[in-house]
C-alpha cells in the first residue's frame, strides 16, 4: 500500500473562508473591483491573448509596467504566480535541508509553512508584548540561531505594524550572510518606507510585492521579488517556465500601466481605512474591556485585541459579514464606506450585548 510521508500525511487543503458573504473583509483584497473604463481595456486586452501559445517566460511586459510604476530597474525584477509562488521558490531552493531560517510571530502563516514542506529548519522569533519587533533582539537571535534566512512582512500582516526603514537598514547590514526576505505586500498603504528604491545597495536582500492588495487583482495571481542581479537570475532560473499566464499578464501590464489609477485606487482604500480606523477607536472608547487594544494600522486592515474574539467573530457570521480570527484578536480589513457603516453597526450591536 502505498503511503505518503509524514511531513505530507496529515495536512489538509488550505481553507479560506468560502461561500456567499453580504461583506468579506477577511483577505485584506482590495475593497474595489476594476472601475468600468479598466474592465473595458481589460477585455480589450484579453480579446487579443494568443490563446494557443504558450505566455511569455519572464513576463516582460508586466515587469516592464511594474517597473515604471515604482521606478525600478527591470533586470533586478522576477514575475511569480503570486507572491505565495515566490516564497515557495525562494524558500525551497535558497535554502539547502537542515538549514535554519527565522520567522516572526505573529507574522504571515505561510512562510512557516513552506520552510516545514521543504524539511527547512524553522525558528521563531517572538514579537514584544505589543507586537513591536525589537530589532537588536531579533539580529542576536539571527545570529545565535547561525539562520541562513530571514523572512518577515513589512508592514505585518496580521498585526497591522511597520517597521520603518532605519530599522529594516540595520537588520540588513546587521546579517550580511543572511538571506533576509521583505514581504512588502502592504507597503502601498505606508508612504516613503519602502526599500524598493535602496535594493541596490543590498546583495542579501528579496523584496516581495503582491498584485493582490493595494493593486486590486488578486483574482488573477501575480507577484514581484526584486533582488540583485545575481539573486534574480538565479530566481529566474528555477522558477517554471510558464509561471505566469498570458491572461495575467495582459491584465496586469494594462492595470500598472495606467499610475493615475492605481494611485486614485490605492488613495481611496487609504482614506477608507483612517475613517474606519477612528470608528473603531471610538467603539473602543465605549467599550474598552472589549476592544483591548487597537493597533496603528499602516495597512489595509485593522487588528484588535479581544477576549471575545470567537463570539464576535461567529455572531459576525451570522449577519453574513466574513472577517478573520486570530486567537485573542480579530483581524478586519477596510471595506467601501458603505461597508465600513454596516460592520460598525453590527459590531457594536454584538459588542453591547456582551
Ligand atoms: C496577501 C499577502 C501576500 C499576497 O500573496 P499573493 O500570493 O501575491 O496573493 C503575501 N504576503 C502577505 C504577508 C500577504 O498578506
Amino acid at each position: 500500500m502505498y503511503e505518503l510521508n509524514k511531513k505530507i500525511s496529515n495536512l489538509e487543503p488550505y481553507k479560506a473562508i468560502d461561500g456567499d458573504y453580504k461583506i468579506r473583509l477577511d483577505a485584506n483584497e482590495s475593497c474595489f473591483n476594476l472601475d468600468e473604463t479598466m474592465l473595458q481595456e481589460v477585455s480589450k486586452v484579453v480579446s487579443k491573448v494568443a490563446f494557443n501559445r504558450y505566455p511569455d517566460w519572464s513576463a516582460k511586459e508586466p515587469i516592464k509596467a511594474f517597473a515604471n510604476l515604482y521606478s525600478l530597474n527591470e533586470n533586478l525584477i522576477t514575475a511569480g504566480n503570486g507572491s505565495d509562488e515566490l516564497i515557495s521558490i525562494i524558500e525551497s531552493c535558497f535554502l539547502e535541508t537542515n538549514d535554519t531560517i527565522v520567522t516572526l510571530s505573529n507574522d504571515f502563516s505561510m512562510y512557516a509553512f513552506y520552510s516545514s514542506l521543504y524539511e527547512v529548519n524553522v525558528e521563531v522569533f517572538q514579537k514584544e508584548k505589543d507586537l513591536t519587533i525589537n530589532v537588536d533582539k531579533l539580529i542576536q537571535f539571527c545570529l545565535d540561531k547561525n539562520a541562513k534566512a530571514l523572512i518577515f512582512s513589512n508592514p505585518c500582516n496580521p498585526t497591522s505594524l511597520g517597521l520603518d526603514k532605519v530599522e529594516v537598514r540595520k537588520i540588513l547590514k546587521s546579517l550580511p550572510n543572511c538571506l533576509v526576505i521583505l514581504d512588502e505586500a502592504y507597503m502601498d498603504f505606508w508612504k516613503n518606507q519602502s526599500m524598493l528604491e535602496e535594493i541596490q545597495n543590498y546583495d542579501n536582500c528579496i523584496i516581495l510585492k503582491t498584485c493582490s492588495k493595494a493593486l486590486g487583482l488578486a483574482s488573477i495571481r501575480m507577484g514581484f521579488a526584486i533582488a540583485s542581479e545575481k539573486i534574480t537570475n538565479a530566481l529566474k532560473s528555477v522558477k517554471s517556465p510558464y509561471n505566469t499566464d498570458s491572461v495575467s499578464q495582459a491584465i496586469v501590464t494594462t492595470v500598472l500601466s495606467d499610475k493615475f489609477y492605481v494611485d486614485i485606487h490605492t488613495n481611496q482604500i487609504i482614506e477608507n481605512l483612517i475613517e474606519f480606523k477612528n470608528d473603531i477607536l471610538k467603539l473602543q472608547e465605549k467599550y474598552p474591556n472589549v476592544l483591548e487594544e487597537v493597533y496603528p494600522s499602516v495597512t489595509n486592515f485593522v487588528f484588535i485585541k479581544t477576549p471575545y474574539d470567537e463570539i464576535i467573530f461567529n455572531k459576525m457570521f451570522e449577519h453574513s459579514i466574513a472577517i478573520r480570527r486570530f486567537k485573542g484578536y480579530l483581524r478586519i480589513s477596510t471595506g467601501t464606506k458603505y461597508e465600513n457603516a454596516e460592520v460598525l453597526n453590527v459590531l457594536e450591536e454584538i459588542i453591547s450585548k456582551l
